[in-house]
């Protein structure tokens, strides 16, 4: 499926970022829930040989994979290290694929995995996502820093200051709710404590 809001991420990256996003936090909304689903999402993009017969260890490992790459754009974000938890899951995914560098004649050397199916797609974006952090793109992708959205987005800022997958949704939100949250922590706060608890004691 193409990547259609704002933030795409540059050449096969965007990808990874598509991975990322077929579960949308947000409208409660998943495309890997079955091994066929994973087949075919896979398929659509590209990635490697998927023919082979699908199973639910494909479905928990495509999933796996999906939210330890989240928590890693949810680091980038951050700007901290990601947890050992995400970290071990794709190097255990890496291994599975067997991802092994390949060199040819006239082009850089590259990963690439020998395991089919499930495995070795996986492979494929773990890749691409090598790639990136050679290249230097990788700490652009970034996951929304409002929780209850997580969109992969590319950060094109100059500074790399993007935060939010959209600054007229995800930013203004976050930006009410802190607001509200000084609101509460400060003097101010006190008219909206009385409110509440007019609302909540017996008349
Ligand atoms: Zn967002």
């Amino acid at each position: 499926m193409p990547y259609k809001r704002p933030g795409a991420a540059p050449g096969r990256l965007a990808l990874v970022q598509a991975f990322v996003n077929t579960r949308d936090i947000d409208l409660d909304t998943d495309e890997l829930t079955s091994p066929a689903g994973v087949r075919d999402w896979l398929t659509q993009q590209g990635l490697g040989f998927v023919r082979a017969p699908v199973d639910g260890a494909d479905l928990s490992a495509a999933v796996a994979v999906r939210e330890a790459l989240r928590e890693l754009l949810v680091a980038n974000g951050d700007e901290r290290a990601p947890s050992g938890g995400a970290l071990e899951v794709l190097n255990d995914a890496a291994a599975r694929a067997q991802l092994t560098t390949v060199f040819s004649a006239g082009s850089a050397g590259r990963l690439s995995p020998r395991a089919a199916g499930v495995p070795g797609a996986l492979g494929e974006l773990l890749a691409i996502v090598f790639s990136a952090m050679a290249e230097g793109t990788w700490p652009r992708l970034k996951a929304c820093r409002n929780d209850t959205c997580r969109w992969a987005f590319y950060d094109h800022s100059r500074n790399r200051s993007g935060a939010w997958c959209t600054m007229s949704v995800c930013g203004s939100q976050m930006k009410a709710r802190a607001y509200r949250q000084r609101r509460r922590a400060g003097g101010e706060g006190k008219p909206r404590e009385r409110e509440e608890r007019d609302v909540t004691r017996p008349r």
